[in-house]
C-alpha cells in the first residue's frame, strides 16, 4: 500500500500532466486549469477517506472542505456581500470538515466500496452534477472537473495495487487486488447503496453529447507532432 507521501507526489504529477495538456489542446481556460489540477490532486487522495482515524486522513479532509467551501464561495462573490460570504464559508467548511468527516469515520471501512472502481464512475459522476447543478457550470465545465477527480481516484487505486506486489521476493501481498475491485464483497450493503446513487447520478448527469464529440474531435485533428515537440529551427536542426 503506498503512502500518503506517495499518493500526493504521483497524483500531482499525473493531475500536472493532464491538466496541461487539456491547456495545450485549448480545452480549458488556464483559470480552470487550475481548477481541474486541484480535483485531481484531491482525487488522488481521496480513496483514504476510508483510513482510520489518521494525519493523513485529517489532511484529506481540511483539503475537501476547503477546495469545496472556496469553489462555492467564489462562484457566488458578486451576489453577496462579504458577511454573508464568510458565513456561507464557514458552514461548508466545518460542516464537511466536522459533520460529514464524523460520518465518513463511523460508515466506511479501510479497502471497502471506496477502493473500487464503483466508486471511481461515482465520484465522478458525483462531482460532474455537484458542479453543474449546485455551481451552475456549463456542462463541459462540470464534465471535466468529474474526469479530473476521477483520473486521480483511479491513480490512487492503481498505486494501492502496485505496492501490493512485493518486487524483492516477487511475491503478491495480502493487499493485492483490494484496490482495484469492481466493488466491495464484504460491503455488500455499502456497495449496494453506492450503486444505486451512481444510477440516480447519472440520471441527473449533465448533457455529455457535445462534451464527448469536442474531445473526440480535439484528440483526433490535434496535430501530435506539433503538440509534443518544439517547432522551432533549432529542434529540427538537432533531428536532421
Ligand atoms: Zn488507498
Amino acid at each position: 500500500m503506498a503512502n500518503f507521501k506517495t499518493h500526493l507526489a504521483v497524483a500531482t504529477g499525473a493531475s500536472g500532466l493532464a491538466s496541461v495538456t487539456l491547456l495545450n489542446l485549448n480545452l480549458a481556460t488556464p483559470w480552470e486549469t487550475g481548477s481541474y489540477f486541484l480535483l485531481g490532486v484531491l482525487g488522488g487522495l481521496l480513496p483514504d477517506i476510508d483510513s482510520d482515524r489518521s494525519t493523513p486522513l485529517l489532511m484529506i479532509f481540511y483539503g475537501l472542505s476547503m477546495y469545496c467551501a472556496f469553489a462555492m464561495v467564489f462562484n457566488i462573490a458578486l451576489q453577496y456581500s462579504l458577511v454573508e460570504l464568510f458565513a456561507i464559508w464557514v458552514a461548508i467548511y466545518f460542516g464537511i470538515r466536522y459533520l460529514i468527516f464524523e460520518m465518513v469515520i463511523r460508515v466506511t471501512v479501510h479497502r471497502g466500496v471506496f477502493h473500487s472502481l464503483l466508486a471511481v464512475a461515482f465520484m465522478l459522476l458525483l462531482t460532474a452534477d455537484c458542479f453543474y447543478y449546485v455551481l451552475h457550470k456549463s456542462a463541459r465545465y462540470s464534465w471535466n472537473a468529474g474526469v479530473f477527480l476521477a483520473l486521480g481516484y483511479l491513480v490512487h487505486l492503481s498505486l494501492d495495487e502496485l505496492f501490493s506486489v512485493d518486487l524483492h521476493n516477487k511475491r503478491m501481498k495480502k493487499s493485492f487486488g483490494t484496490a482495484l475491485k469492481l466493488f466491495s464483497r464484504q460491503n455488500k450493503g455499502a456497495s449496494l447503496l453506492m450503486a444505486a446513487s451512481l444510477l440516480l447520478f447519472m440520471h441527473y448527469a449533465p448533457p455529455a453529447k457535445s462534451y464527448w464529440q469536442t474531445l473526440q474531435h480535439t484528440m483526433q485533428h490535434a496535430d501530435w507532432q506539433a503538440k509534443l515537440l518544439p517547432q522551432q529551427q533549432w529542434f529540427k536542426g538537432l533531428l536532421n
